[in-house]
């Protein structure tokens, strides 16, 4: 392997994608450490209502702080895990952090839900919707609580089984959503049968809208699209308030992005529900 690199500077061969680089072994096998040994936190970002101006969620998203390497995004590690079967360890490790800190924003009276990503082999996993419903029975909290991300690959990995373990989690009463919508290769077939509520518009789309119109054009029908099957829409990747406005007016019911709030840690989030005007 050769890593290319041409004018634009964009890699021809993407080390990210070889399974054998150095790095990637590394990572693959001090993943078991990190959840062991405490390497591994939970940022939360802000979803809010762009009716009401209130903030209903946040969605948990996993940061992993190695000894040596350093912060190592997610975007680089959690496409490793998903090769191996140390995504299910990982993702209940992240189901028990996120529900435990939802039933605390709980107690202290904010009627909040958190959100949590889950990978293609999780969908897979006949065991993980009664497992959910224990988690969730165990901290005495409603399925509406907690809310799942998936993406449209996920599901079409084994749709037959992803749509039985999807009617599953629906009966828990679980929010879902899907994640990065109009990335992956995307079934209108599938989205009518599928129990979602919320479809979440890439970020790739929704940052350039202002300077180009093709993605104002996605972003628009995306929106007509998953009204006319009463679905909800989330823009994410909302950087400025020219962009939030926009989204309004486009009649886009939710948003993320950093303009609202980045993903925090504890200090930094106690701090945001403080001030904030879409919290206070
Ligand atoms: P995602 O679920 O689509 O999460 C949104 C990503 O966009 C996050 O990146 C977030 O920090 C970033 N983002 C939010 N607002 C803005 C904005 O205004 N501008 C820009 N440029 N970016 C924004 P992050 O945290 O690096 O996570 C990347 C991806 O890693 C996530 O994409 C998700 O697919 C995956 N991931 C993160 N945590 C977990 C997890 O606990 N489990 C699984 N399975 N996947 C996870
Ligand atoms: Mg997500
Ligand atoms: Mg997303
Ligand atoms: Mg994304």
């Amino acid at each position: 392997y050769r890593a290319k690199k041409d004018m634009t500077g964009l890699s021809l061969y993407n080390a990210d994608y070889d399974p054998h680089s150095a790095k990637r072994l590394t990572m693959m096998s001090d993943l078991g450490k990190a959840i062991r040994e405490n390497q591994l936190a939970l940022y939360y970002q802000p979803k809010v209502d762009l009716i009401s101006g209130r903030c209903y969620g946040f969605e948990a998203l996993i940061r992993w702080f190695h000894p040596h390497m350093g912060f190592v995004s997610p975007a680089e590690f959690i496409p490793i895990v998903e090769l191996t079967s140390l995504v299910h360890p990982l993702t209940v490790w992240v189901l028990d952090h996120a529900i435990k800190q939802v039933r605390q924003w709980r107690d202290q009276g904010h009627k909040i839900s958190v959100a949590v990503n889950l990978s293609a082999r999780n969908l897979l996993d006949d065991n993980l919707p009664a497992l959910i419903g224990r988690m969730l029975d165990q901290h005495k909290l409603p399925g509406q609580a907690l809310d799942l991300e998936i993406t449209e690959s996920a599901i079409m990995t084994d749709p037959a089984r992803a749509l039985k373990n999807l009617d599953e989690l629906h009966a828990l009463g679980v929010g879902l959503s899907i994640d990065d919508f109009g990335t992956g290769y995307s079934s209108l077939a599938y989205l009518k049968r599928l129990p979602v509520q919320t479809l979440k518009i890439d970020n790739s789309f929704v940052r350039q809208m202002l300077e180009s119109e093709r993605d104002e054009i996605i972003v628009k029908s995306t929106i007509q699209l998953a009204h006319n099957l009463e679905i909800k829409v989330v823009a994410e990747g909302v950087e400025n308030e020219r962009l939030l406005e926009k989204l309004q007016s486009m009649g886009c019911d939710n948003a993320q992005g950093y303009f609202i709030g980045r993903p925090m840690d504890q200090e930094k989030l106690e701090r945001w529900m403080l001030e904030s005007h879409w919290f206070c």
